[in-house]
């Protein structure tokens, strides 16, 4: 079998070496045991008395995409998002005001049900908070608010500041203790210094590889011994997305379709590409649309290999996208979405 996958590796353009299982790496800061959750489905409401001088249904909207999608990777489903009062009880009980700042009134599994558990805010309107200025710019506005509802929503799985980790290099601590995952991770969305950037630069939000890791080591470690990684592209644009996930190629397809989508390609316009099973994946693309894709366990490796199958149809090729299965090779992060402009 192994052999015959070889050769349709071949004819697609690429090959690799024989598969070994990477040791797995997470990174994190994650509040405590009791914290967890025993659930994968979560219920969300919106509190009646949610207030916003802005338009509050468009920004209901914008957090509950953000939040579907980015935690849908770490294998949670946030369902109902309706009004509080249409149901008998939440998981996640969300209260918007214009003058709160976003914050969450427990941590984990502890927030269920707890009236106004999780504030967020639309307006920034708080004058005491450094970023309130920023947040009201409107070309800030809408990112504010996915990163804030993103770190709200990874402190209600448990996620606790980055910072606060005593091998962190971002100052702006908050002293909340919790339980040392890995490495520190300087691109967590738990990471204030991290966030900063994020909005400043007016950059979409997602949840870092290592946020991901160290949910799926909390939630889902025994799971299963196999990850996947995919690199998905649309030829026209050179826009790709890349994924790894730990339940199945499907799904690790599945979510790179939907990051290369995001770049403003037409459903149907970006195919998946490269593939990888407990590997590292590359693809390579050339000027005179040649192009080269391998696995390996090692990034490099498969980087080379993917180049090099490239260079035999075309002279002018480069490394559109590499992308690790949880691995050591994390720990050298980048950002799960890229737009790579012609060169
Ligand atoms: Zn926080």
């Amino acid at each position: 079998m192994r052999v015959l996958t070889c050769v349709l590796f071949l004819v697609l353009g690429g090959c690799g070496v024989p598969l070994d299982k990477p040791g797995s790496r997470p990174f994190g800061y994650f509040d405590s045991d009791e914290s967890r959750w025993t659930q994968r489905n979560l219920s969300v409401c919106w509190e009646d008395d949610s207030r916003a001088d802005n338009d509050l249904e468009q920004f209901q909207n914008v957090v509950r995409d953000v939040v579907t999608s980015q935690y849908q990777r770490v294998g949670f489903v946030f369902s109902g998002w309706t009004l509080c009062s249409a149901v008998a009880s939440a998981d996640i009980r969300i209260w918007v005001d214009p003058k709160t700042w976003p914050k969450v009134q427990a941590f984990g599994q502890h927030i269920r049900n707890i009236p106004r558990g999780l504030h967020l805010t639309f307006d920034f309107l708080d004058a005491g908070n450094g970023w309130a200025r920023v947040c009201q710019e409107p070309e800030n506005v809408t990112n504010c608010i996915r990163n804030y509802a993103l770190h709200e929503f990874g402190h209600s799985l448990g996620l606790k500041h980055e910072a606060d980790r005593q091998d962190a290099a971002c100052e702006q601590k908050t002293h909340s203790p919790g339980l040392t995952i890995g490495n520190y991770d300087p691109l967590s969305i738990m990471n204030y210094c991290h966030n900063e950037v994020e909005i400043r630069g007016n950059r979409e939000p997602v949840l870092s590889y290592n946020d991901v890791a160290t949910l799926l080591h909390v939630y889902h470690s025994g799971a299963t011994d196999e990850t996947f990684a995919a690199i998905a592209w649309s030829p026209g644009t050179l826009a790709y997305g890349t994924s790894w996930h730990w339940l199945s190629q499907g799904a690790a397809d599945h979510t790179a379709l939907g990051h290369c989508e995001q770049h403003g390609e037409r459903p149907g316009d970006c195919q998946v590409m490269a593939w990888a099973r407990n590997a590292c994946a590359a693809f390579a693309v050339g000027k005179n649309k040649g192009y080269g894709w391998a696995w390996n366990v090692e990034r490099e490796a498969a980087r080379a290999t993917a180049l090099s199958y490239c260079q035999q149809h075309d002279s002018d090729c480069q490394v559109l996208a590499a992308v690790c299965s949880l691995d050591e090779s994390q720990s050298r992060t980048e950002a799960p979405v890229f737009r790579s402009s012609r060169w």
